[in-house]
């Protein structure tokens, strides 16, 4: 069996989107599930397109989510160079293409704007394209010499037949078969001597020895003619999978409305590199039990390429938080406490232990950016509404608690040791001698110390970190406000 290769093979065009980096990551499952290569390849060759500073943003994704080549501009394998716009020095492309007009696959063309402008145009998946109508695959041999010799400024062309049929197969939506009449005479290369896209893409792929093909389902129209190309050169077809779209919650395309829509603009919202590989993985796989969390060694062990799915994937964002939550859970605490620090400082000025609040956390946030809304009680006690004292499970009211509350307070303002454990057994001791339940005496003093309904954490705990003035003074401001209900 011939060793498995797949590439990924980037426009170096902005950010790195959702779509681009599953296929990567797809690639590199496929190619190490298999016990293959997986290469890095830099499709720089639209020149209009390219973005300063893209590569780098490619470089660095890789490498943070572990999707790391085998072979690519910066680690030879042999198959170099690695970046379109290098390759096209050595001449490969025009070589090739030469090899192609000899055949009588390819010719050159050149027809002026003007001319081609006056072309009818016809309207393909709601986009205006225009059918060239072969007249310079006419010229003579003499004629286009005469031109070449002239200086006229030409492209080449793919000559496509206008009878027939052309079928591929891809490995999840099966053999697709096209009207040649439908395949126009797409450009190989452009009047600046550059290939296009199309071209350098299957001459890599053959030159590269790449045996799977993955890549966005949006180049599946074009894939009859990259088959006519291979066939022309009678090189062998890559196995073509073809990824489902991409969709946002409302259905539409993902796009860099949603506000979500890159590796950037994940990692800037706290989402975990972790989490985001994991979710991008299910994006339109899912493996043959229903589990969800998987490490990039499990996805490589369970990758099967076959168990794509054809049917769009949503990207759920609300999905995408609970899985980095279930992250965070399982994170070493001093790991987590380096990661929230920054965050923690951000919501909290006093001098507060840090640590232990960033344990209290841990298990309540799914991203980080969630821990101001966590934690902020304890820099500030708001403003809140007495009637948050009453609760039906705890059987408390206004009244018990100003009762709880009044009569905690002297223990409380006579106790040293505010740690937790000390101030918990203090309170015990109350709820022994007035022979209620637990919940009768802490609902009250967590609520007047925090002013939240919800808190990561009980009343002792918080007492612990705010200290003996802080929460005698929030105790007192309780009573307070009860007094006036
Ligand atoms: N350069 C193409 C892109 O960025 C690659 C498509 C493919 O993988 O063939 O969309």
């Amino acid at each position: 069996m011939t060793k498995i290769r797949t590439r990924y093979a980037p426009s170096p065009t902005g950010k790195m989107h959702v779509g681009n980096l599953r296929s990567a990551l797809y690639e590199f499952l496929i190619a190490k599930h298999a016990g293959g290569d997986f290469m890095l390849r830099i499709e720089d060759t639209d020149q209009e397109r390219f973005v300063e500073g893209a590569t780098e943003i490619i470089y660095r994704t890789m490498a943070k989510t572990g999707l790391i080549h085998d072979e690519g501009p910066d680690k030879d394998g042999g198959y170099g160079p690695y970046v379109q716009s290098e390759r096209m020095k050595t001449g490969i492309y025009m070589k090739y293409a030469k090899e192609l007009i000899d055949k009588g696959e390819a010719y050159y063309c050149f027809c002026d704007k003007e001319r081609l402008a006056s072309l009818k145009t016809e309207i393909v998946e709601g986009k205006e394209i225009m059918i060239y109508d072969k007249h310079c695959l006419h010229l003579s041999k003499e004629e286009v010499e005469a031109n070449l010799a002239a200086g006229k400024p030409f492209v080449i062309r793919q000559n496509n037949p206008t009878e027939g049929t052309t079928t591929f197969h891809d490995e999840l939506y099966g053999d697709i078969t096209v009207n040649n009449s439908e395949l126009d005479d797409m450009i190989l290369i452009k009047s600046d001597g550059y290939p296009t896209y199309n071209f350098a893409n299957v001459v890599d792929d053959h030159t590269m020895n790449i045996t799977h093909v993955v890549r966005g389902n949006e180049y599946l129209s074009s894939s009859p003619k990259y088959v006519r190309l291979y066939e022309a050169f009678g090189w062998e077809v890559p196995v073509y999978v073809h990824l489902p779209l991409i969709t946002d919650e409302n259905h539409k395309k993902l796009s860099k409305r949603s506000g979500h829509s890159s590796f950037e603009d994940l990692i800037e919202q706290g989402f975990l590199t972790e989490a985001i590989v994991n979710y991008i993985a299910l994006l339109g796989w899912s493996p043959e039990d229903n589990r969800e969390i998987f490490s990039l060694d499990e996805l490589i062990r369970d990758f099967d390429y076959r168990r794509i799915s054809k049917s769009p994937a949503v990207f759920d964002i609300v999905k995408l938080r609970w899985m980095n939550g279930e992250y965070l859970k399982a994170m070493d605490l001093d790991v987590f406490y380096e990661m929230a620090e920054p965050y923690l400082k951000a919501a909290l000025t006093k001098d507060l232990d840090l640590k232990k609040i960033a344990a209290m956390v841990k298990t309540r946030i799914e991203v980080f950016p969630d821990i101001a809304a966590q934690v902020d009680f304890f820099e500030e006690l708001g403003e809140y509404d007495p009637a948050m004292y009453t609760h039906k499970k705890m059987k408390t009211n206004a009244e018990s608690s100003l009762e709880v509350l009044t009569e905690v307070l002297p223990l409380l303002e006579e106790q040293e040791d505010y740690s937790n454990d000390a101030l918990y057994q203090t309170l015990l001791g109350y709820v022994e001698k007035k022979g209620c339940k637990n919940g009768y005496v802490m609902w009250p003093i967590r609520t007047a110390v925090s002013g939240k309904q919800m808190t990561p954490a009980g009343a002792t705990e918080i007492m612990e970190i705010l200290g003996k003035d802080e929460s005698l003074k929030r105790i007192r401001k309780g009573i307070e406000l009860l007094q006036n209900a």
